[in-house]
């Protein structure tokens, strides 16, 4: 068999009917441009479906000579494109070379007498996102951003509803699948331990997963392809619910009760503890535990308190002073501390009669108070106003001296 070439018009009208562009839909690069001397520089080719000559690639015996120098038996490639499905056969089978010169020819028919985007059309278009052109200007400029990313990202993969919103800083895309879509999640070796440990506390605990994306691939929608590579972190949040622990101080001897504001918060749990994490007093006062499932032990409460909202303030007009004050001074007067944790308005975990006078945070912020208190006490005395400021520290000594000062004024 000798080989079977393209004549020069069949070469030409292939060309043409491509727009002078590679039929690869990965590639479309244009395949002619002009040469000095008012030559051409070309870089594509006329490539054969089926072999033109014996021991060619994809090979058929069933086609004649004249149906293998027939258009119907070319494909205009760039030469890359061409040496690449000569190289693989059997990842450019001749069914696959057919649909994308049917393809690239369909496109062409889209694009004669059209405008090709330029390099700056899409800049544009952002703009036009961004100032809501011509008439909507900045109102809507938000909006038009999130819907933009919104049709983007459906685009990857339709099987999902995505939703984005700018919350606190920080853009959150939430994505609904509309149906089932089964995803691979793969973790790289180097990761493995450290995803399997958190993956276990996450089951036990109700702890949060964090893993960087670097070790992870999501198979199954070029979506999540696409998100994990922009992501950096990969998390999963263990399911939340909002609680409300009330605790109260009780004088054992008096059985005076006091009691504390309701600490807001929510619980993770897992199924070996849970975890509650809340805060009263606008913030200032916030509370968390962690209790195990099947365990009577007592468990460790942290206690912490945030003075941020005080600063700069006038130390007599500090939001929550006196209620937090208070708290601390019975809890180390030696009030024993009782709880309760409520979900929906059920009642779920109790504690009664805890002796906290001994923890070191309730002595330490208890100490703090008082000094805080007394300073109160002697710019009243005085009538002169002091500002909080968190970074006030003070030695026992000088705490003593302003103890003396208050026991000579009051
Ligand atoms: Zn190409």
């Amino acid at each position: 068999m000798s080989r079977d070439n393209f004549t020069k018009k069949t070469i030409e009208t292939l060309k043409a009917r491509v727009a002078h562009r590679c039929s690869n839909p990965n590639c479309r690069v244009p395949t002619s441009a002009p040469a000095e001397d008012n030559k051409v520089n070309n870089i594509g080719s006329a490539a054969h479906i089926f072999a033109a000559s014996e021991g060619g690639p994809r090979p058929n015996n069933a086609i004649s000579s004249e149906e293998r120098k027939s258009i119907n038996n070319g494909i205009w490639l760039c030469s890359n494109c061409s040496v690449d499905i000569d190289r693989d056969e059997k990842r450019y089978p001749p069914e696959l070379l057919k649909k994308w010169k049917a393809d690239a020819e369909a496109q062409a028919r889209t694009e004669l007498g059209q405008k090709l985007p330029s390099n700056t059309d899409a800049i544009d278009t952002v703009a036009a996102a961004l100032t809501g052109m011509p008439k909507n200007i900045i109102t809507h400029a938000i909006s038009n951003v999130h819907q933009a990313t919104e049709i983007s990202l459906s685009r990857l993969d339709s099987r999902f509803h995505i939703k984005t919103q700018y919350i606190d800083g920080s853009t959150s895309i939430g994505i609904f699948a509309k149906e089932n879509v089964p995803l691979a999640l793969k973790v790289d070796a180097e990761y493995t331990q450290e995803y399997a440990k958190q993956h276990q506390m996450l089951i036990e605990h109700g702890s949060d997963v964090e893993i960087s994306t670097n070790g992870l691939t999501i198979e199954g929608s070029k979506l999540f392809e696409e998100i994990i590579k922009e992501a950096g972190t990969f998390s999963i949040s263990s399911p939340k619910k909002k609680a409300i622990q009330k605790l109260w101080l009780v004088q054992d001897d008096t059985n005076l009760i006091e009691s504390f504001d309701d600490i807001r918060g929510e619980i993770s749990w897992g199924t070996k503890s849970f975890t509650f994490n809340g805060s009263a007093c606008d913030g200032i006062f916030s509370l968390s535990y962690n209790k195990e499932v099947n365990d009577g032990k007592q468990v460790t409460i942290t206690m912490s308190l945030s003075t941020d909202s005080w600063e700069g303030l006038d130390i007599q007009h500090l939001p929550y002073f006196n209620k937090i004050f208070s708290f601390f001074d019975k809890m180390a007067e030696g009030w024993t501390l009782s709880t309760s944790l409520e979900i929906d308005g059920l009642n779920i975990l109790n504690s009664k009669g805890m002796k906290v006078s001994t923890w070191d945070y309730v002595l330490d912020t208890n100490s703090f108070l008082h000094y805080v208190y007394r300073c109160k006490t002697i710019a009243n005395r005085f009538n002169f106003q002091i500002n909080y400021t968190s970074e006030i520290s003070f030695t026992s000594d000088e705490h003593m001296n302003i103890v003396d000062i208050v026991e000579i004024i009051v």
